[in-house]
């Protein structure tokens, strides 16, 4: 177990917050987690676990504990003919992990191609992306309880997952360290084409592949989303709210272009960032914070922003939301 005080996270968060925790600890093994459950001078601080960091906002510095976990590996666990079970450490990268499962000709969540972080925290949030979720692939969860120390293997039942929430993110938030997750993937893949502009892209390519498909994605993404290495950004910032018919067939007759998705006979899923864009806050800087030009659902970190900068700006979009169209957004990024 390594640890650090007073230690910066700047360059482990996306969007390149400069706060301070006052204990960095990595975590490289089981026996680490052992070590540090009972090492008294940590039992009452408080503890926050960190993956990539492309989901999580400082606001201000965290007087307590960050647990970095850095347990890595990728094995299989099983294969028969028609599927395999691979079991990944939480510290692999989540790109190059799902480059890998394409690579080995392994179907399933080619999809979720160029989505930044680590496995350990796909998860958590549940990440999805073009008609895709990564609870569909997922079979069980290995997790150790922070308090007691005892190892947990979660059915996926038992994660409680929905669109962008799981167990992970609401009851044991921060209480399970997430050390390995194991994903059903198949080897003859049903390829996932008909959302956003992916059957156009395919275009470009000769053959339809797990390949050209991950190349399509990746392509997409990049003509989109700003890379936080150049600007400095966690997505999506609020989540896609649903909304009941009801609520959903008054929105539709004030608002004819409102982007919606049906999702059962009773529920709507809105498109936030049409809301919010609707709003002309597409482009707009406030500070040093902002709202990118291309995608108004992802917050920026203009010019060497403060955490605080960049909530308020999230508060006041999250208020004119909830003033026009009487829908209260959620955070689907994690502050701190
Ligand atoms: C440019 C960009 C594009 C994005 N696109 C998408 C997208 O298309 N779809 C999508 O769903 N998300 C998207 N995201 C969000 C982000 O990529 C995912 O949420 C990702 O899973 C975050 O991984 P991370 O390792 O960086 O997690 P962190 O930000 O480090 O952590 C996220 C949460 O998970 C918890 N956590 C992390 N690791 C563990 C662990 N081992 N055990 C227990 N808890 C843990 C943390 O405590 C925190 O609450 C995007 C982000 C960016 C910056």
């Amino acid at each position: 177990m390594e640890i650090r005080t007073n230690y910066s996270v700047k360059n482990l968060n996306s969007f390149s917050i400069d706060a301070e925790t006052k204990y960095f600890i990595e975590i490289n093994s089981e026996k680490d987690i052992y070590d540090f459950i009972n090492t008294e001078k940590f039992k009452n601080e408080e503890l926050i676990i960190l993956g990539g960091g492309n989901n999580i906002l400082f606001t201000k510095n965290f007087s307590g504990i960050i647990l970095h976990p850095n347990i890595k590996s990728i094995s299989i666990e099983f294969e028969n003919s028609d599927y395999a079970i691979v079991k990944a450490g939480a510290a692999e990268d989540w790109d190059s992990f799902v480059e890998w499962t394409v690579n080995q000709n392994f179907a399933g969540i080619e999809n979720l191609s160029s989505i930044p972080g680590t496995v350990g925290a796909s998860p958590v949030q549940n990440i999805g992306a073009y008609g895709v979720e990564v609870k569909d692939l997922i079979t069980k969860i290995d997790a150790f309880n922070l308090e007691t120390g005892e190892l947990k293997t979660f059915s996926n039942n038992e994660c409680n997952f929905s669109y962008r929430n799981s167990i992970f993110k609401e009851k044991f938030k921060n209480k399970y360290l997430i050390t390995y997750v194991y994903f059903k993937l198949y080897k003859n893949p049903e390829f996932k084409i008909h959302y956003g502009d992916i059957k156009n892209e395919l275009l470009k390519y000769k053959e339809l592949n797990l390949k050209s498909l991950r190349q399509a994605i990746i392509n997409i993404r990049d003509s989109k989303l700003p890379k936080p290495e150049k600007i400095p950004n966690a997505g999506s910032f609020f989540k896609n709210p649903i909304v009941n018919k009801s609520k959903f067939k008054k929105l539709k007759a004030e608002f004819p272009e409102i982007v919606s998705y049906k999702i059962d006979e009773y529920n709507f899923k809105l498109a936030a960032g049409w809301l919010i864009d609707f709003l002309g806050w597409k482009g707009k800087v406030i500070g040093n914070a902002g709202v990118h030009d291309k995608q108004a659902l992802v917050l920026i970190n203009k010019n060497n922003a403060s955490g605080l900068e960049i909530i308020d700006l999230a508060h006041e979009i999250k208020k004119s939301v909830f003033d026009k169209f009487g829908i209260d957004l959620e955070f689907e990024v994690n502050i701190v």
